[in-house]
């Protein structure tokens, strides 16, 4: 049989995993020992212990019997080890959290800090979500190293003050936090923009600076400002800089490890929990079984 033909080959090809969906597959490389990676899980559940009160522990501290160890490749190369409650949910269809803002990541993301990673880019704000606000001492007269004393002369409190922090999702999906110009602004307000001639008066003064000095702003910066000046120098900015797209990797391939506790064997608990049959089941089956050697006789005999 030759090759089949080019259109069912293309279905062949098709039907196969989309691109981009992770392949169970055998990972290079090995497991930590189970027992490392147990006493690990065991110090973290007695420090949660440790602090979560006793009435809470079933419903917050995990139970390291439900534990299922996963190896993931990510596409950064890196092939770390990761865990579940349960087996059945890959571990790309887990929502894994990034630590800064304890956010859930989308779906088949993990973090993996790279130092030689790109630097931040500038996404849009697609949602503003939980709101907190965070007071601050009034600023030290002296300024801080490397600022220049009239400068900080123009941006330093002389009182404490108050800023209402905004948990933002970006277009990319992650999550960080943003700053409202006040602190009764909310969604609804809107975006607060000055009035034109300031911000063709605050052009000229951006381009004089970056004319002087070309290091003042990155490339990306000096992009973002451009953009925040046509658009009228809207406040609260409606982009920020996104810290999780550039440590952000894509689960590409992943292999189950195992049990963290081993289970009892499956077996054991099949024959422990097989219903033993009735006197009159068996009574049937014998029945059964003695027509079949009566006939199986039979024939022997019809044979010689
Ligand atoms: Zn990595
Ligand atoms: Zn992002």
């Amino acid at each position: 049989m030759g090759a089949p033909p080019t259109s069912i080959r293309r279905l062949l090809l098709e039907d196969g995993p989309p691109q981009g969906t992770p392949t169970l597959q055998r990972l290079p490389g090995r497991a930590r020992p189970r027992q490392d990676a147990l006493r690990e899980c065991e110090a973290e559940a007695a420090e949660m212990r440790g602090y979560i009160p006793r009435v809470l522990w079933d419903f917050l501290v995990p139970d390291l019997t439900r534990v299922f160890r996963w190896r993931v490749q990510l596409d950064c190369g890196c092939i770390p080890e990761v865990l579940t409650l349960g087996d059945g949910t890959p571990p790309h269809d887990v929502q894994w959290k990034e630590h800064v803002h304890e956010s859930q990541l989308p779906h088949g993301q993990m973090i993996c800090w790279h130092d030689n990673s790109p630097s931040a880019p500038y996404r849009v704000i697609a949602e503003w979500g939980e709101r907190r606000e965070v007071t601050f001492p009034a600023s030290a007269v002296e300024p801080p190293g490397g600022i220049d004393p009239n400068a900080w002369a123009l941006i330093r409190h002389d009182e404490p003050h108050t800023s209402a922090f905004w948990k933002v999702t970006l277009t990319c999906g992650h999550v960080e936090e943003a700053v409202a110009p006040s602190l009764d602004w909310t969604p609804d307000s809107g975006l607060d923009r000055a009035p034109p001639h300031r911000v063709l008066q605050m052009s000229a003064e951006f381009e004089k600076a970056w004319r002087s000095n070309p290091e003042l702003q990155t490339e990306q910066d000096r992009d973002h400002t451009r953009r925040m000046l046509v658009d009228g120098w809207p406040s609260p900015q409606p982009e920020r800089l996104c810290y999780s797209c550039p440590q952000v990797r894509m689960i590409t391939a992943y292999e189950r490890v195992g049990w963290l506790v081993p289970r009892q064997k499956k077996a054991e608990k099949t024959v422990s929990r097989a219903p033993t049959p009735s006197r009159s089941a068996l009574e049937r089956r014998l029945q059964r079984a003695e027509a079949v050697a009566k006939r199986l006789r039979a024939e022997l005999d019809d044979l010689e």
